[in-house]
């Protein structure tokens, strides 16, 4: 059993991705936590952008980034 660092819920470790880099060789985030990571990060900036063009994306992707970057300070 393994604790999910996101959602806090202790489940196997069938539920997590494989992970040679990690110390117990899994993820620190179960299966559906990292997908819905990826859903949200991806999916939820496709969807705002559908009618963007890459630049635009891109721009806004270096926007964020400058903003978290800042946050963490
Ligand atoms: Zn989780």
């Amino acid at each position: 059993m393994k604790k999910c660092t996101r959602c806090g819920r202790l489940l196997p470790l069938s539920q997590f991705h494989r992970d040679k880099i990690s110390e117990d060789g899994h993820y620190y985030v179960c299966k559906e936590c990292r997908r819905k990571y990826y859903t949200d990060q991806r999916g939820g900036l496709a969807h705002k952008f559908r009618n963007a063009t890459t630049e635009e994306m891109e721009r806004e992707l270096a926007r964020r980034r400058a903003a978290e970057a800042r946050s963490a300070n």
